[in-house]
């Protein structure tokens, strides 16, 4: 696609003169990494509700269907890293990015090598009992969900809620502030892989406009918010990142 490639030089030569970019990353970049998104083709919600297996108030009720839904969510797509991972850590490394903002729970972005990892909606590490407060690794919990519903050790409930922020509860306030200052800080902001829908995470884009950032989205679908964009580019994030970072490394 030539004018993607047009696009991909711009998107090169913003990098290139950034003092401070910071990326924000939503559900489409762990895509190629096996792991669905919500929205969008293939997405979640066209099999599961949302209310039901996402929502806190779905969760008190029947705790058994979140982690059904987590068992597909996560534990049975076996993510590893993908290209748009390791080539946003890769950034980093080139003293580009300094931050990656996310909405993802998965933890792929540390995998892959990136160090300043902001988590807005927590992450799976730990899972917590709501009953007696023994909390757990996500690895001793990924061992057991394959043959059955974890219930805790020491009490037996099955009210077992991992460190991530349903629908219906409020972000971290340190990360959020955190993610904020980023966003006024930086002079690129680079959206990848999110549809924008979600907020207060999809307010950020905005704080970084209004402090004189270039704004630059790349989503295999097109947003609602894609006019705001210097620059918009639509196809799969590893390609177009991958593609990126080569053309920084070689001129
Ligand atoms: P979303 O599901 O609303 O949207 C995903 C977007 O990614 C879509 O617009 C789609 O066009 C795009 N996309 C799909 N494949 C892509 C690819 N290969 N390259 C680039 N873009 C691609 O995601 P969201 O905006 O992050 O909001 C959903 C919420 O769901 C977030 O709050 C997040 O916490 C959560 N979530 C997380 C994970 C995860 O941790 N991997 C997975 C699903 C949902
Ligand atoms: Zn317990």
């Amino acid at each position: 696609m030539d004018s993607n490639n047009n696009k991909i030089e711009k998107v090169v030569e913003l990098l290139r003169s950034s003092k401070h970019t910071v990326v924000f990353t939503g559900a489409g970049v762990s895509v190629e990494s096996g792991i669905p998104p919500f929205r969008g083709a293939g997405g979640l919600w066209e099999r599961y509700d949302p209310e039901e297996v996402a929502s806190i108030y779905g969760f008190k009720r029947n705790p058994k269907a979140f982690w059904e839904f987590a068992k597909e969510l996560l534990v049975k797509t076996k993510a590893e890293p993908n290209k748009a991972h390791y080539a946003i850590a890769e950034l980093e490394k080139m003293g580009i990015v300094k931050a990656v903002i996310t909405q993802n729970i998965d933890m792929l972005h540390q995998k892959a090598g990136s160090s300043r990892v902001l988590e807005l909606h927590g992450s799976m590490e730990y899972v917590d009992c709501l009953d007696c407060h023994t909390a757990y690794k996500w690895e001793e919990i990924e061992k057991k969900i394959e043959k059955e519903i974890p219930r805790c050790e020491s009490c037996g409930s099955y009210y077992l809620k991992p460190r991530v922020v349903f629908f219906g509860e409020a972000l971290p306030s340190d990360v959020l502030s955190e993610a904020m200052d980023e966003a006024r800080k930086c002079d690129v902001f680079m959206v990848v892989g999110s549809s924008l829908v979600v907020y207060p995470a999809a307010h950020l884009p905005f704080i970084a406009k209004e402090n004189e950032a270039k704004l630059i989205i790349i989503n295999y679908d097109p947003t609602d918010r894609d006019e705001m964009f210097d620059v918009v580019i639509h196809g799969k994030a590893g390609d177009i990142l991958l593609k990126i970072v080569e053309k920084l490394k070689h001129v």
